[in-house]
């Protein structure tokens, strides 16, 4: 989904917004990846908590 650049094609660069939001794809809904893959393993709290740990990482990782 990403363009040369590394920045998904979907991403609105003027407003910073996803433009497929409603339609997005699994991996981009926290809530329907937990639900499909996640929910027999951990809390939906665990869940998010590593995914905001998992995206300060790559924040850091990438200086953004
Ligand atoms: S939410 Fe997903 S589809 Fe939308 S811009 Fe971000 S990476 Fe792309």
């Amino acid at each position: 989904m990403a363009d040369a650049d590394g920045v998904c094609h979907f991403l609105d660069r003027t407003t910073n917004l996803c433009t497929q939001y409603e339609n997005r794809p699994i991996f981009c809904n926290v809530d329907k990846f937990y639900e499909r893959y996640y929910v027999d393993n951990m809390t939906r709290e665990v869940f998010y908590k590593i995914n905001q740990q998992e995206c300060e990482r790559l924040r850091k990782l990438l200086g953004v």
